[in-house]
C-alpha cells in the first residue's frame, strides 16, 4: 500500500450544504483533486456561484437547490447529478442546522427542525446515494459531518437538539457502515469543533469566540479549510479500511 494515491481523478463527489463553509471547503479539495463535484444547498443561487468558480478553475461541477429535509427534493437533486455526471462514487453528508434554547423552554418545532435536517436529512441522502451505488456495484464512499456536541454531553449552549441530532448521526454511520460494507460502501464521519463558518456567527460576537477558543486545547477555532482534509481523507482511496468510524477535528477538545 505504499504507493496509495490520494487522487480522485474519474470519480463524482456530491456534497451536501456545498454552498459554503465546510462543504464548500470539501467540494474544492475534491476538485483539486481531480473529482466531478455536485453541490446540493438549500440556497441554489450561492451553490451555482460556488459550482461557476470551481468550473472556471478546470472542475467539472454542478450545483441543485434543495432541501435535505424533504423526502422528494432529494430524491429529484440525487437523479439530477446522476444525470449530470452519470455516477456517485462519494456523498458528504454536511448540510446542517442549529437553534439554541434551554431545554425546559425548547418548543417541539424547535426540536423537530434540529432532527428533521441533522438526523433524518443525513438519512434521505444517505439512503438516495446507496442505492446508486448499490445498483452500480462499485461501492462507495459516505461521509456525514458530526459535530464533538454529538460525542460530549454540552455544557457550553443550550441546544438540546442539535446535540441529540449529531448524536444520532453518530451512531447511524455505524449502522449503516455495519449494513452496507457487502455492498463495499463504507460510511464514516467527522465531528468538528468549532469551526470559523457563518453557522456560528463568527462575524458577529468576538467575546464569545475568544471564550469558545479558551475551551480548546490548541486555543483557537478552526477554519473550514481544516475541516476538508479529514472529509475528502474518509472518502477516498487512503481510508479503504475504514468505516463506521467519527473522527473528531477538534483541537484536541474531546481530548480534555
Ligand atoms: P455553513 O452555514 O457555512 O454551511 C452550511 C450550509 O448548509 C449552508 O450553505 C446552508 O445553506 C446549507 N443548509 C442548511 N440547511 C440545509 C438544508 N435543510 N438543506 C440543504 N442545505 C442546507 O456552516 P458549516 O459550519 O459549514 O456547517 C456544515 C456542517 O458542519 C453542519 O452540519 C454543522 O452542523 C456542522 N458543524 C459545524 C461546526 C461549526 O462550528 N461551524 C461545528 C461542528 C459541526
Amino acid at each position: 500500500m505504499s504507493d496509495v494515491s490520494f487522487r480522485l481523478d474519474g470519480q463524482v463527489a456530491v456534497v451536501t450544504g456545498g454552498a459554503s463553509g465546510i462543504g464548500l471547503a470539501s467540494a474544492r479539495l475534491f476538485a483539486s483533486l481531480g473529482a466531478a463535484v455536485c453541490l446540493m444547498d438549500r440556497h441554489a443561487d450561492q451553490a451555482e456561484v460556488a459550482a461557476a468558480e470551481l468550473r472556471a478553475s478546470g472542475a467539472d461541477a454542478s450545483a441543485s437547490g434543495m432541501d435535505i429535509s424533504d423526502e422528494g427534493q432529494v430524491a429529484d437533486a440525487f437523479a439530477t447529478a446522476l444525470r449530470r455526471h452519470g455516477r456517485i462514487d462519494a456523498l458528504v453528508c454536511n448540510a446542517g442546522a442549529g437553534s439554541n434554547a434551554p431545554a425546559v423552554e425548547m418548543g417541539l418545532e424547535a426540536w423537530n427542525a434540529a432532527i428533521a435536517v441533522n438526523l433524518t436529512g443525513t438519512f434521505l441522502c444517505a439512503r438516495e446515494a446507496a442505492r446508486h451505488m448499490i445498483a452500480a456495484e462499485r461501492g462507495g464512499a459516505i461521509v456525514c459531518t458530526a459535530s464533538i456536541m454529538g460525542l460530549s454531553g454540552g455544557g457550553f449552549g443550550n441546544n438540546v437538539n442539535y446535540q441529540a441530532s449529531k448524536g444520532g448521526v453518530v451512531n447511524l454511520v455505524r449502522g449503516l457502515a455495519v449494513e452496507w460494507a457487502r455492498h463495499r460502501i463504507r460510511v464514516n464521519a467527522v465531528a468538528p469543533g468549532w469551526v470559523r463558518t457563518p453557522f456560528i456567527g463568527w462575524d458577529k460576537d468576538p467575546a464569545r469566540l475568544a471564550r469558545l477558543a479558551d475551551l480548546v486545547p490548541l486555543g483557537r477555532l478552526a477554519e473550514a479549510e481544516e475541516i476538508a482534509p479529514a472529509i475528502v481523507f474518509l472518502a477516498g482511496p487512503g481510508a479503504a479500511m475504514i468505516t463506521g468510524h467519527t473522527l473528531p477535528v477538534d483541537g484536541g477538545f474531546l481530548a480534555r
